[in-house]
């Protein structure tokens, strides 16, 4: 919706603008075309006020000489004495001599009639002589008021001229008239080339002179019956048909007068005038308009660029303080989108951090609960150790005590009867089970052994074939065939340590075989890198794979009460341990077991 009400807005604006600019274009245009008009005006005028000074300057020469030269006796010789060829003669000299002194054009005296009887021009094709200028104003007023002037084209000469008059005197009153004629035509050359048409006008407003030769002769008013009767009286323009110049007077755009010529050039002039009355003519200046107008047009146009460079300059200003003002804004826009997305980060590393904080906290309270729950099972596990450890001693001690207390009671039973023998039959077994319980003491030392005790070199051999010399009796006894299959390897341990082990483990073996009918034990050994590998493997039944697992636990037995402690094995995987070694079992593929000892090697190849 918002759009198409912009848009009309904009060209109500756009159009509202145009009448103002169109407006102002048309007053500005008024305005400086009545400025121009007015400075034509008064170039005109000073121009025309030339003009008339020139003129009447001119004009003003020539205006006493008519009287001067009328009083000459020479002049007057001829009018006295009318048929006197030798004045006419002497007349005719000195008026063409006096002529070309004073310039004029002609200068020659006419009779009462006003026929010419002396002139300057006598020896021209066209002289004046004979002719008769009764007619002319000149003549008339020179007569009639002692004065005549005059201008017109010359009937003879057909030469445009100023005419003065001036009575001729003779001892009884005037006797004829004396006439000079200037030519105009020097001074109507004198206006040409400038920029303004000069003419000059009769008081029937016909031109007489004029800058522009066509204009010559022409009408500027229209005309009547009457201005061609009174013109046609004085024969001013002698036989020339006048007509009306085509022009219409106006009033121009600042009130004064204007001509409009009609036709192909349709000029038009400020037309300045100024009335000349003792030569009874107007003389007038015509100024071509076409110059204000393009002037006035040229500064519109000059006016009209320099406001639209104004206006482009305040709309690249206005455009760049615009573009400039939205740069701001963007940049504004996208700081504080930056702020609110630091401060959303940072918010959400603030959550991350409280978070994590959290987690430490959590963690570090599940480690602390870990390693309570890690000391309990362990204070836990020590105590079921200590427990299990303590029903098997008491259980190991307390029956041989019983049966020493019941030996005890019979020995003292056998003794109080006397029978001596029996008694000591009975304290025989007594000292038999406390030799049992000193054995057990025996071995429950060895846990208090002193694992970092002295090791040595000692060649692996050396061990085995101790403990086979201590076996030897049962071996023999059992029939079991003992093989041993041993390189000359040197191990680090203790030799009675590592021997009691090797006793452990084959006096296991041996015990293992009771029942079976093949009874052999194959010890091996072999070097595998920096650790000797020795293997006891034996015929006998194996251990069953749910025992396997316990079999190196302390007073873990299967054999009868009486028979085994349980603690061989516990201590020789501890003694084993204790040289950097291991013990491990496993059954062989047949039957029987395997125990599988590792001890560090003294020496071996890199
Ligand atoms: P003890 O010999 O006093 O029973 P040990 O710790 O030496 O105690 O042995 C633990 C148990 O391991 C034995 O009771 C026996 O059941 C089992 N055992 C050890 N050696 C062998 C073997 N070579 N063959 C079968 N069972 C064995």
């Amino acid at each position: 919706m918002t759009r198409p009400v912009s848009r009309l807005w904009l060209s109500l604006v756009a159009g509202l603008a145009l009448v103002m600019v169109l407006g102002l274009g048309s007053l500005g245009y008024q305005r400086l075309h009545r400025a121009a008009l007015a400075d034509l005006t008064l170039r005109g005028e000073s121009t025309l006020s030339l003009a008339v000074a020139a003129l009447n300057g001119q004009l003003r020469r020539y205006d006493r000489l008519a009287g001067l030269l009328a009083q000459q006796s020479a002049i007057r010789a001829v009018l006295a004495t009318p048929g006197d060829t030798v004045a006419v003669d002497v007349a005719n000299v000195y008026l063409r001599s006096t002529a070309r002194l004073l310039e004029a054009s002609d200068i020659y005296a006419m009779g009462l009639d006003g026929t010419t009887v002396a002139a300057s021009n006598f020896d021209q094709p066209r002289s004046f002589i004979g002719g008769n200028f009764a007619f002319r104003p000149y003549f008339i007023d020179a007569l009639g008021r002692g004065e005549g002037r005059f201008y017109a084209l010359g009937t003879t000469s057909r030469v445009r001229g100023y005419y003065f008059g001036a009575p001729i005197t003779g001892p009884a009153g005037p006797v004829g008239v004396l006439a000079i004629k200037i030519d105009l035509d020097a001074i109507e050359d004198g206006w040409r080339g400038s920029d303004y048409e000069v003419i000059v006008t009769d008081p029937e407003g016909i031109v007489f002179m004029s800058t522009h030769p066509d204009w010559t002769f022409g009408a500027t008013l229209p005309l009547t019956e009457g201005r061609l009767e009174r013109t046609r009286r004085t024969r001013r323009y002698a036989e020339t048909e006048l007509r009306e110049l085509p022009l219409t007077a106006a009033t121009g755009a600042d009130g004064g007068l204007m001509w409009r010529f009609a036709g192909t050039t349709g000029a038009e002039y400020r037309v300045l005038s100024e009335r000349m009355p003792d030569a009874d003519w107007t003389v007038q200046v015509l100024i071509d308009t076409a110059g204000a107008r393009q002037q006035a047009l040229t500064r519109l146009a000059v006016g009209a660029l320099l406001a639209g460079l104004a206006v482009l300059a305040a709309v690249i200003v206005w455009q760049r303080r615009a573009r400039l003002a939205e740069r701001l804004a963007l940049q504004a826009e996208a700081r504080a989108q930056l702020e609110r997305r630091v401060e959303e980060r940072t918010a959400e590393l603030a959550a991350v951090n409280r978070r994590l904080a959290a987690e430490v906290t959590e963690r570090t309270a599940t480690e602390e609960r870990l390693r309570a729950t890690q000391a309990d099972l362990v204070q836990a596990g020590k105590l079921a150790a200590l427990g299990q450890m303590s029903a098997a001693l008491s259980h190991e001690f307390n029956q041989p005590l019983g049966a020493a207390r019941n030996y005890a009671e019979n020995a003292r039973t056998l003794i109080e009867r006397g029978r001596i023998a029996d008694a000591g039959g009975n304290i025989d077994r007594i000292l038999g089970l406390i030799g049992r319980m000193s054995d057990l003491s025996r071995h429950l030392r060895n846990f208090a052994r002193k694992p970092n005790a002295q090791l040595s070199d000692v060649p692996l051999s050396e061990p085995i074939a101790a403990a086979q010399e201590l076996l030897g009796w049962r071996l023999r006894a059992q029939g079991v065939a003992l093989t041993v299959d041993v390189p000359p390897l040197v191990v680090r341990a203790g030799p009675v340590r590592l021997q009691q082990v090797l006793v452990n483990i084959l006096s296991n073996a041996i015990d293992a075989m009771e029942d079976t009918e093949t009874r052999g034990i194959a010890v091996t050994a072999r070097a595998k890198g920096r650790m000797a590998v020795l293997t006891i493997a034996d015929t006998g039944p194996g251990i069953p794979e749910q025992l396997r697992a316990r079999i190196f636990d302390p007073f873990f037995s299967t054999k009868g009460v009486g028979k085994g402690l349980g603690l061989g094995l516990s201590i020789s995987y501890n003694i084993m341990h204790d040289f950097g070694g291991s013990l491990a079992v496993a059954n062989a593929r047949g039957s029987g077991a395997v125990f599988t000892l590792t001890l560090p090697l003294a020496h071996w190849d890199a």
